[in-house]
């Protein structure tokens, strides 16, 4: 079955997610985002920031390329001129290639089923992802939940297993009603699902209506990628997840095949989230992937 799944990922053209380490540097942008917190955008995944003038709190780290771009754009801020401790959110490239410039000098924390990962050269979309060298892995995990206290807030990160993959961490900074999604929210587009490592579609959905039944209607959310968002979008998104696994699902108990769902296609309602790095047949195939791996 792995070996499957591996097969189908090499189907799924070089996302731009994890070929822009190949590129020049990208353009970096602060936004604030509630008292002491901003959100970090253009080089990866989104980062976001606690200031503290004892050093910054990172979540997320984007490429290894951005990090000339992150110090610049952070250095005004209390504690800007470092980043004290940095948090995976899970173990993709385009979130954790930036340890190798911050680990040195950080703490990096992670869910151990991150650090596992990284640890060791992965295959993902038909490549090999390199391990981190020892001073890029995380010094730090956990298990199930771990609080940081910086900016004059409680930072809780929560693991939320089997959901984009077998690793993510929210965090919530319950003070200022912000949190970080991760991957587990892909803002107006269609997320990657790492069903090789532990993504489930179905279980993605029951994560996501945890973190939403305990978030303020007024909070702010930072997702994995795309623009800053509220519960709005991410009930939008959860609504995307649910209609792809009923649309797929449905057709697998007809009995149709891979190339009959993919040909079929989406509805418009769907079709519209495919602005961002998957194509509908890419998505509908990693949905179906999922499904099939992890039950109808
Ligand atoms: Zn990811």
């Amino acid at each position: 079955m792995r070996r499957k799944v591996l097969d189908i990922l090499t189907l799924v053209p070089c996302l731009a997610l994890f070929t822009q380490a190949q590129q020049a540097p990208p353009k970096i942008e602060l936004i604030p985002v509630a008292g002491p917190v901003y959100m970090v955008q253009g080089g990866g995944g989104n980062i976001g920031i606690v200031a503290d003038e004892a050093g910054l709190v990172m979540i997320d780290a984007m490429f290894e390329r951005a990090a000339a771009g992150i110090r610049d754009a952070v250095k005004a801020l209390p504690g800007g001129d470092r980043v004290r401790f940095l948090v995976n959110t899970h173990w993709h490239s385009d979130h954790t290639d930036g340890n190798k410039a911050f680990g040195p000098t950080a703490v990096i924390l992670s869910h151990e089923n991150v650090r596992a990962l990284v640890a060791k050269d992965q295959s993902l979309m038909g490549g090999t992802i390199r391990a981190l060298p020892a001073s890029a892995l995380p010094a730090i995990t956990f298990s199930d939940t771990l609080t940081l206290y910086a900016g004059g807030q409680a930072i809780r990160l929560v693991h939320f297993p089997r959901a984009h993959t077998d690793g993510d961490t929210v965090v919530f900074i319950d003070g200022l009603k912000v949190v970080h999604m991760g991957d587990m929210f892909f803002n107006g587009m269609f997320p990657f699902l790492d069903v090789a490592n532990g993504g489930d579609i179905d279980n993605w959905v029951r994560d996501l209506d945890t973190v939403l039944a305990g978030l303020p209607a007024d909070a702010k959310i930072i997702p994995g990628h795309g623009p800053l968002a509220g519960v709005a979008e991410l009930r939008a998104f959860r609504g995307m997840l649910v209609s792809s696994a009923d649309l797929v699902r449905k057709q697998m108990k007809a009995g149709k095949t891979l190339d009959e769902i993919k040909a079929a296609g989406l509805p418009p309602d769907l079709e519209a989230w495919a602005k961002g790095f998957l194509k509908p047949a890419q998505w509908l195939e990693l949905v179906y992937r999922s499904l099939e791996k992890n039950g109808k």
